[in-house]
């Protein structure tokens, strides 16, 4: 069997890693993938990223199934293409992916289905928007409507940050056509945690839960970032929240989806807050994997990963379960210099440690030149993942890791895994 991964971050090494274990595959292209995939002897990069070409690629090659790893494809509309084609993929339409690209389409869904999530308006106008903002306080939360790369998000914790946040959006225009409208939010407060289900239409199979680490710096100080590291499973979703996440988030989302026309297919990832009481609240949907999630839940995933998204594409993921490693995945994200504002490319990468039982480094942005020599070549370069039997062993392995490469520049947090630590001592 020929499978296709489209995408080039950590997640989609991790994916297409994950894939090549299958004893049914022949061969899994990354398109067009980074330096860890084009080292990797079971994968084969295919330097492609414009839809057209990447199925005349998957006809001439017979790839039986493509999975999608990022959401800009998605929200373009790579699925209905791929669909049009005759080609089978997993992953949202475009229509479906909205859920993502629209967090006003994503909130007035979830109101209309009465799916938990912090209350709020949308504004196009600024002088309504600081009006809202006056009438409701502060703290609150200011988010571009479209994609922004996780950078879209102004949590302000006074009215003048508040208001600055309209401006630089509705006024400054600075988030392009994606801050065009705004989605201003009460803030929810409690711990986070990321809920990524498969979806075949209809029927649900969850993943592993996982914690993502959003801020640059240790005790989540500092800039928000793609994600600096994280880790599978997260304590925080005890076997009542995640009941309960299922019955009040999953499938009212699924079923309501199907209700309204629209079928969501794919990876469906529920980033939550879960409040002290242990009730769960929507922040936001994304209509893919999470990066750095993806990269220790598929550490951990035992099952044949092409069975499973066979039974996604097929609509039969009922039929079926995940099995899961009962050890702790942590994955340590390794940034260049200047991420995430500038993040600086081209410095050489040294001493990547090769993967073993209890630990594996998946690359991201890196590539690697003619003399064969792999740079840095993007924010998150790479993410160290150990497995251990508690937090505590998988931490230590993880940063055994990461001790163990060298870039200039290189950043790291230091306390990927603290929360659950806390939690369980
Ligand atoms: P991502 O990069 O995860 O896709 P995004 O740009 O889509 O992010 P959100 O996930 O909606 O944005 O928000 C980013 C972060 O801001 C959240 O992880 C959370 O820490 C914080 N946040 C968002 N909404 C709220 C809220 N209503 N109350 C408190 N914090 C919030």
């Amino acid at each position: 069997m020929k499978v296709m991964v489209i995408g080039n971050g950590g997640r989609e090494h991790a994916l297409a890693w994950c894939i090549a274990k299958s004893r049914r595959i022949s061969k899994v292209f990354v398109a067009p993938g980074n330096a860890g995939t084009a080292l990797d002897p079971n994968l084969t990069n295919v330097p492609i990223t414009a839809t057209a070409e990447l199925i005349d690629f998957a006809k001439r090659e017979k790839i039986e199934l493509t999975v999608v790893g990022p959401e800009a494809p998605l929200a373009a509309g790579v699925v209905d293409a791929f669909r049009d084609a005759g080609l089978k993929i997993f992953g949202p339409t475009r229509y479906a992916a909205q859920l993502e690209s629209s967090k006003d389409f994503a909130k007035a869904f979830m109101q209309r289905h009465g799916i938990p999530t912090a209350g709020y308006q949308t504004f196009s106008d600024a002088a309504a928007a600081h009006g809202y903002i006056d009438s409701r306080g502060a703290p609150i939360v200011i988010k571009a409507d479209g994609l922004a790369a996780g950078k879209g998000v102004v949590v302000a914790m006074s009215l003048e940050e508040a208001h600055r946040a309209i401006d630089m959006m509705l006024l400054d225009n600075r988030m392009g056509d994606a801050g065009a409208r705004v989605v201003i939010e009460d803030f929810l407060q409690g711990e986070e945690a990321s809920f990524i289900v498969m979806v075949d239409g209809e029927h649900v199979l969850p993943l592993a839960t996982s914690q993502d680490h959003k801020r640059l710096l240790d005790n989540d100080q500092g800039p928000n970032t793609g994600g600096m590291g994280a880790y599978s499973p997260a304590p925080v979703v005890t076997p009542e929240v995640h009941a309960r996440v299922m019955r009040e988030i999953i499938m009212p989302t699924v079923r309501g989806m199907k209700a309204d026309g629209h079928p969501y297919t794919g990876f469906l990832y529920a980033g939550l807050m879960i409040d002290a009481k242990g009730n769960p609240f929507t922040i936001e949907f994304n209509c893919r994997l999470g990066d750095p999630e993806t990269q220790p839940i598929m550490a951990r995933l035992k099952s044949d990963l092409t069975v499973l998204l066979e039974h996604g594409v097929r609509g039969t993921l009922d039929k079926v379960e995940a099995e899961w490693d009962r050890r702790v995945a942590l994955g340590v994200v390794l940034a260049a210099e200047g991420y995430p504002d500038a993040p600086k490319k081209g410095d050489p990468i040294s001493g990547i440690p090769p993967e073993a039982e209890d630990g594996v480094v998946f690359h991201a942005g890196s590539t690697q030149d003619e003399a064969g020599q792999v740079r840095t070549n993007g924010g998150r370069v790479l993410c160290a993942v150990g497995l251990g039997d508690s937090v505590r062993m998988a931490q230590s392995r993880a940063y055994a890791l990461a001790d163990q490469i060298h870039f200039a520049g290189m950043q790291l947090r230091r306390d990927i895994g603290a929360r659950a630590l806390h939690r369980r001592h």
